[in-house]
């Protein structure tokens, strides 16, 4: 049966007390509703707990954005999975492009930082996707495939319910311009497929997400392809119609 994630990607948007009237919203859409879609909210870290007060005893879920791979110790500004963990948040995205691209950030430390996710017993969503060039010159599942080998290196499948894929091409992210349905087809079965190599029994059951200009208006096709287990969305996520809107659709196509 079909799974489908509505995460939202808050980004560095949203002071305190607009992220707590946006998880209210968001909770009072979905208090004591049976929702069949998952739901989950990442801010960014400092709003963590508030958010997670402002939808408490609703079934939304509340995540990081980004964490490091120790525990503690001399990391000035860094921000550890078992603190998130603390915290009651249950999910952390790793490896959004705007981390590769401006931070640096590569498969390697990757790895690293979703071992460390996995090991405090949270849900890693692990971000790839090829940028417009790379696409242009056909390295689209090349790179896919080695995002997807160097990030989960090492990663048992017994683990694999707690990895989910988001694939996000970086050309479509923010743009307003999504990936055309054809083209998130094919990347999603790709993906479906390399995970088969890494993990042979569990690779049906890894929820894929598509990212990039996900919105109320092109949604419903894009949750209806097979493979798309959700959305990780960041400008529609960001005001509560639009969000609510999401899971409304997310909803509709699994009842
Ligand atoms: C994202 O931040 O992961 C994202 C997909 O952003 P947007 O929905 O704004 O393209």
């Amino acid at each position: 049966m079909k799974k489908i994630l509505i995460a939202g990607n808050w980004k560095m948007n949203l002071d305190i007390s607009e992220s707590v009237s946006l998880g209210e919203d968001i909770k009072d859409f979905a208090f004591k509703k049976d929702l069949k879609c998952g739901v989950l909210v990442c801010p960014p870290a400092i709003n963590i707990v508030p958010v997670l007060n402002s939808v408490i005893d609703s079934d939304v879920k509340v995540g990081a954005q980004n964490c490091y791979f120790e525990n503690k110790g001399a990391y000035t500004g860094e921000i550890a999975p078992c603190m998130i963990k603390a915290t009651g948040a249950e999910y952390v995205i790793i490896g959004h492009s705007e981390r590769r691209a401006y931070f640096g950030e590569n498969n390697n430390l990757l790895n690293k930082k979703l071992k460390a996710v996995l090991a405090e017993g949270l849900k890693a969503i692990l971000c790839i996707g090829e940028t417009l060039e790379e696409r242009k010159n056909r390295k689209t599942f090349e790179v896919l495939e080695n995002q997807l080998k160097e990030g989960l290196a090492g990663v048992d499948e017994s683990i694999s319910e707690n990895i989910i894929i988001a694939y996000e091409p970086v050309w479509a992210i923010g743009t307003g311009e999504a990936a055309t349905n054809d083209q998130v087809d094919e990347a999603h079965r790709k993906i479906r497929a390399f995970l088969k190599e890494l993990f042979p029994n569990k690779a049906k059951e890894v929820l894929i997400l598509y990212g990039g200009s996900m919105k109320p208006d092109n949604a419903a096709e894009l949750l209806a392809i097979e493979d798309v287990n959700g959305g990780l969305i960041g400008g529609a996520s960001l005001k509560a119609d639009s969000f609510i809107k999401l899971i409304e659709i997310a909803e509709d196509i699994l009842s």
